[in-house]
Formats: C-alpha cells, sequence, structure tokens
C-alpha cells in the first residue's frame, strides 16, 4: 500500500480537491491511503481565532470562525453540487456549531490553555478531511473518511504530541487495514490525533507530514508520498542561481541537514517513523503530477558530484566572546551557553579556540539582553547582517581537499567563521548577508558544472 498526503495548497479550493482526486485514481491500484493537510492557511485562521476568544474578543473569534465557514461550505458546494452538498450539509455545520461553542466558551473563561488550542486547531483537518472523503467519492473513488483521533494515539504534551506507537499499530490495524482489504480508499486528517483518554492533540506545526510517515510506517507502505506545490527540493534557491536543478534522489541526512535552511519544503525529523523501516518518501507536486519529484531514502545514492545542494540562510547574527582570563579554565563554554540558554535561544553554528568563540543565531530581538549577560564573563561583540552558507553531501565523508576547494573558488569572501565536521556531510561557512547570493552562484557554478543526471535533473 502506498501513503499519498496532501498539503494545505494541495487541497487549498475545489480545484485543487479536484486535481488531487486524479491524482489519487491514477494510483488507486496501489491501495492508497490518504492524508490531508487542513486547507491553506485555515490552521493560522483557527489559533488566530482561538487567541482572540482566550483575550475575551468573542466578536474576533467567531468573525473568524464565520469566514472559514463560508470557505468550507462554497468549497463543499463547487465540489459535491447542489444535490451531493444537501446531504452532507448537516455533518460540516455541526462542526462548525461545535467551533463557535467552543470559542464562545473560550471567550467566557477568558483563557486559552494549549489543550483548548488543541481542540480549536484540530477543527482545519477534521472538515478538511470529512469534505474531501465526499468529493472524491463524488469522483468515483471508493473513499471513506476515518477521523485520526480515532487512530492516532499521543501522549498528553498538547501542541507537540508524541505519538505512541504500540497503540497506533493496533488502532490502524482495526480501523484503517479492513478498508484497505475491502479496496476502500481511507481518508484521513493529518496533525491531529487524541490521548488514551479521548483528549483532542495535535502533532506540532505542519504536522501532517508526520502523520504520513506514521500511517505509512505503521501499515508498512511501499512509498510515503508528499504532495506539496513545488517540483521538489532544489540543488539551491532558483530565485538565486537560474541554474539551480531539481534533486532527484537524496538521503535522509542530507535533507535533514537543508532542513534549517528554509527548504521548506518538509521537516525531516517528521520522516523518521518512515525511515526508520526504509521507506522511501517522495515529495512531488500537485500541480505538475508528471514529474518525478525528490525522494528521499535511508542510504545516499551514489553520486558524482561532492554536494547535493548548496543553501544559504540570511538574517543571521554573529557573536564574538573573547575571555582571556579564561585561559586553560575549563567550564567557560558551559557558562557561556547557560546565558543562551537562559534566553531561549537557539545556537546554530560554534567555532572556538582557547580564549574565544563565536557563535550564530538567527537575529532576534534578545541579542542586546543576551550580551549584556555575557559581559559579565567576558568581553563581547556581535554583529548583524550575516548569512551561513551551507554545503551538503554525503561524499564529504572521505572526500580529501574539498575545503580547498570550495574556499579555492571564493578567493575574496570575507569568510567570517568555518565549520565543518560535526556531522560530516555539511560545510558551513558565514559570510556577510550582502555578499551571499553572489557566493551561492560562484559555488554553485563550480560543483554543479557536470551535475550527475542518476541524482539531478
Ligand atoms: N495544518 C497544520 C499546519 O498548518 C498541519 C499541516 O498542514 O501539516 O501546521
Ligand atoms: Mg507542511
Amino acid at each position: 500500500m502506498l501513503v499519498m498526503k496532501f498539503g494545505g495548497t494541495s487541497v487549498e479550493d475545489a480545484t485543487a480537491i479536484d486535481r488531487a482526486a486524479k491524482i489519487v485514481a491514477a494510483r488507486r491500484e496501489r491501495r492508497p491511503v490518504v492524508v490531508v493537510s487542513a486547507m491553506a492557511k485555515v490552521t493560522d485562521q483557527l489559533l488566530a481565532a482561538g487567541e482572540a476568544a482566550g483575550t475575551g474578543d468573542s466578536h474576533k473569534a467567531l468573525e473568524l470562525s464565520r469566514a472559514l465557514r463560508e470557505r468550507h461550505y462554497a468549497t463543499a458546494g463547487e465540489l459535491l453540487g447542489t444535490g451531493l452538498f444537501t446531504s452532507f450539509h448537516a455533518e460540516l455545520e455541526s462542526e462548525f456549531d461545535a467551533l463557535d461553542e467552543l470559542l464562545r466558551g473560550i471567550a467566557a473563561v477568558g483563557e486559552l490553555t494549549p489543550r483548548t488550542t488543541d481542540l480549536v486547531a484540530s477543527f482545519g483537518e477534521r472538515i478538511s478531511s470529512c469534505m474531501i472523503a465526499p468529493a472524491f467519492a463524488a469522483r468515483d473513488l471508493p473513499a471513506v473518511h476515518v477521523d485520526s483521533r480515532a487512530c492516532i494515539v499521543t501522549d498528553a504534551n498538547h501542541t507537540k504530541a508524541v505519538p505512541l506507537f504500540p497503540e497506533i499499530d493496533l488502532r490502524l490495524a482495526h480501523y484503517v487495514r479492513p478498508l484497505l482489504e475491502r479496496g476502500q480508499i481511507p481518508i484521513m486528517g493529518g496533525f491531529i490525533g487524541s490521548t488514551r483518554d479521548g483528549a483532542t492533540t495535535t502533532l506540532g506545526r505542519g504536522g501532517s507530514d508526520f502523520t504520513a510517515a506514521i500511517v505509512g510506517a505503521s501499515l508498512g507502505a511501499e512509498a510515503i508520498e508528499i504532495w506539496t506545490d513545488v517540483d521538489g527540493m532544489m540543488t539551491t534557491d532558483p530565485r538565486v542561481s537560474k541554474d539551480a536543478r531539481r534533486i532527484r534522489s537524496i538521503s535522509f541526512d542530507e535533507a535533514a541537514e537543508l532542513a534549517y535552511f528554509g527548504a521548506k519544503v518538509l521537516h525531516p525529523a517528521t520522516l523518521l517513523p518512515a525511515v526508520q523501516k526504509d521507506i522511501p518518501v517522495l515529495v512531488l507536486n500537485s500541480r505538475n503530477p508528471s514529474c518525478e519529484g525528490t525522494r528521499i531514502i535511508a542510504r545516499a545514492p551514489r553520486c558524482r558530484n561532492y554536494f547535493k545542494a548548496i543553501a544559504a540562510k540570511r538574517r543571521i547574527t554573529i557573536v564574538d566572546v573573547v575571555a582571556t582570563r579564561m585561559l586553560m579554565a575549563h567550564g567557560f563554554l558551559r557558562s557561556i551557553f547557560e546565558v543562551f540558554d537562559r534566553h531561549r535561544c537557539p545556537v546554530d553554528m560554534v567555532s572556538t579556540s582557547e580564549v574565544s568563540v563565536s557563535l550564530t543565531v538567527d537575529s532576534t530581538e534578545a541579542i542586546p539582553e543576551i550580551a549584556a549577560d555575557l559581559e559579565k564573563l567576558a568581553d563581547v561583540k556581535y554583529e548583524g547582517r550575516k548569512a551561513i552558507v551551507c554545503l551538503v553531501g554525503e561524499n564529504i565523508r572521505g572526500t580529501r581537499g574539498i575545503a580547498a576547494k570550495v574556499f579555492g573558488a571564493l578567493p575574496d569572501a570575507n569568510v567570517r567563521m568555518i565549520s565543518q565536521g560535526a556531522s560530516e556531510i555539511n560545510i558551513s561557512f558565514v559570510v556577510e548577508e550582502d555578499d551571499v547570493d553572489e557566493i551561492v552562484r560562484t559555488l554553485h557554478k563550480v560543483f554543479f558544472a557536470d551535475p550527475d543526471p542518476a541524482v539531478f535533473a
């Protein structure tokens, strides 16, 4: 069997849902389970409604909910035609009535807890899956709605709940497997689950990919398809370098390195359940379904190029900490990291010498305060408008002379920090933000002059 997950933009309106139905129909023989996101932007709007209610503004909350109701009614009407819509209308209506009641309740209490946040957010996927099932059925697909909350059992860590696998295996075997055996197509909402006691939970933003991986791993899928609105992962940002190529296949570890660099396509940590079972994950474009996309697999394919991709992250601040008096003392690094920890500020890149440490952080408002705390320990300087350039590829491991090739290609660059080693599959360095586009273009020209056709399109 196969898991097919459609993201928010791939179900954003009736046209998109119609397209999704055709894509599913073409794979019917492979026994798909379909996982859907909420329609595009719906989760954001639900969370905004929840927040408004939490501040006691029931007017705004209900206004947002009304807009959502209208959008879903219009979409369902378009998808189902008047006849079918009439019979299905009551189901949609009761979901939206429940949402309104919940928002009124939150506004009355004037408090939004993580638990009620999950309940509010869950409506996006509850409603999209509940609407898409009859829409697919109206297109001659034997689609059956399955409430994911009956299957995806999680702990009670609301807004980032952790799946409980043995329990999920049992539930999917009970609710989903028999449908597949009867030749039906289960339609499940992504992102949502519930605790053993039946409290609704969510798996964290972007969690529908996670649902797809969980379902695929549990049911032993031959593949997991993530249908989105781009052709796949690229060797670099095509807006920066017009020579960017689509990556045909990439290892899970390589994809994970790239995720931080705004390869927003998906969050590879969520694919772990699939990768652990050696199930390939494909990123595909619902607007261009004949494109082969990108295949993410456990082990990297053989590739004659050194790298799979060159990524950049802008808006970086470098923090330099120099403490001569710490020479040969221990505990210096710990005391520095404690400061960042206290401010809940993630540190991305680090390079150290005996008496100094340079770190990078995403530019945040907290930096002046962090610097003030660090001043108590050492001399501190910080400088914004930097960018990290990152080259990723499993071939870095065990190839000699790669660093020389990279920096040899950039004789004039003002390189502020360098990091290589930790993962063995990436080389990262920090440059001025103003120079980063030119640097990425130059590196891409050098390292993708002759792309391996087996790996790059
Ligand atoms: N709808 C959820 C979100 O926007 C989950 C998802 O789409 O993956 O975060
Ligand atoms: Mg997503």
